[in-house]
């Protein structure tokens, strides 16, 4: 297969959830003919990670970002779109074919308090993975995986039970777990965000060295500009179900279009308390994902907003848009939906 083939691919991608909260709306609905309304998590994202990449998705919470981790790794059905790994459809995989997949796109979840059994030694949680998909092992290929992540001697944590773990040695062997099968993919759940912060700087530091260390890809998501910038090399910015900026990190951070990742940059905050910095207008909550309004779906926080915000992507040529002083959420919609007609 060419290298120019992705190693994970989304097109379109779309994971919408039912709003009605059971047997009472469904009877009410079909009473009163309203039409069923939907929750759209994920709504309509385009994302090509290319080998040896590592990409952040960064958005507030509630922007869609965990379900599309989840559907990337196959908890979650997509209701439209197209998921592809290796340039193959995941929706016509096999059951061994899915099995396969199953191995090769591990995740690490955030709570590494909860993600380990506590009724498994370190040893068991490594072999676990191995034997369910069927790979021989033996005691050298534990310890070496526990020595990767920088548990050493890997002997001294092989018989340790979760709580007799830090949480920081917890998410390393969460991350052990996660390489033993050799996957291409590693889909990160903001692994660091329940650690201490000299802990965070270590687990950040260990997930740099490894995703260069064993080639591994990697789709990082977290709420944390200044973590997602320091461990990616492309950041994509999620607000209520869609991309609206995607850039490489350096040029996101220097020269960002969107007033959403312009207000993100300007929250960072700067260790120096000579240095004030002018802060972006952010106020408000993020929109409802029920109703997504006409237009822009930033709109209502938007200080850059503009008459032609309120019209429908739909309305907007691309070439309304390409000497814009802004490059705004109607130029990456129309992007989206570009990309979405015609790959
Ligand atoms: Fe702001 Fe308008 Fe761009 Fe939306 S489309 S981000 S409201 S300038």
């Amino acid at each position: 297969m060419s290298n120019d083939v992705p190693v994970l691919e989304l097109r379109a991608l779309e994971k919408h959830f039912s709003a009605s909260s059971g047997l009472y709306d469904t009877v009410k609905q079909h009473l009163t003919r309203e039409k069923p309304s939907f929750v759209r998590a994920v709504d309509g994202v385009n994302m090509r990670l290319e080998e040896n990449q590592v990409q952040g998705v960064i958005g507030e919470s509630g922007c869609g970002k965990t379900t599309l981790l989840r559907t990337l790794i196959g908890l979650y059905k997509p209701t439209d779109g197209k998921l592809l790994f290796h340039g193959e459809p995941v929706s016509e995989f096999t059951k061994e074919e899915w099995k396969e997949f199953r191995r090769r796109v591990q995740i690490v979840f955030q709570d590494p308090f909860n993600s380990l059994d506590p009724k498994f030694s370190v040893r068991r949680t490594l072999a676990e993975p191995l034997e369910i998909h069927n790979i021989d092992y033996d005691r050298d290929r534990i310890e070496e995986t526990l020595e990767s992540v920088g548990l050493t001697p890997a002997e001294k944590y092989l018989s340790r039970f979760p709580n007799q773990l830090s949480g920081g040695e917890k998410q390393r062997v969460a991350i052990a777990r996660g390489l033993i099968t050799e996957p291409d993919v590693i889909l990160a759940d903001e692994p660091a965000s329940m650690l201490d912060v000299s802990t965070q700087a270590e687990i950040l530091n260990l997930l740099n060295r490894l995703t260069d260390e064993f080639g591994v890809s990697m789709v990082y998501i977290s709420h944390d500009l200044s973590t997602v910038s320091y461990i990616c090399n492309k950041i994509n910015v999620m607000y209520l179900g869609r991309i609206v900026e995607e850039a490489p990190t350096k040029q996101l951070l220097s020269n960002p279009k969107h007033p959403y990742t312009k207000a993100l940059i300007q929250s960072i905050p700067i260790p120096d308390p000579h240095y004030e910095r002018e802060r972006a207008a952010i106020g408000g909550e993020p929109g409802d994902p029920i109703n997504m309004p006409n237009g822009c779906r930033f709109k209502n926080r938007c200080p850059e907003r503009m008459g032609v915000c309120d019209s429908t992507p739909h309305d907007i040529e691309l070439a309304d848009y390409e000497d814009h002083t802004v490059a705004c959420h109607l130029y990456y919609d129309h992007v989206a939906q570009t990309m979405g007609k015609t790959q």
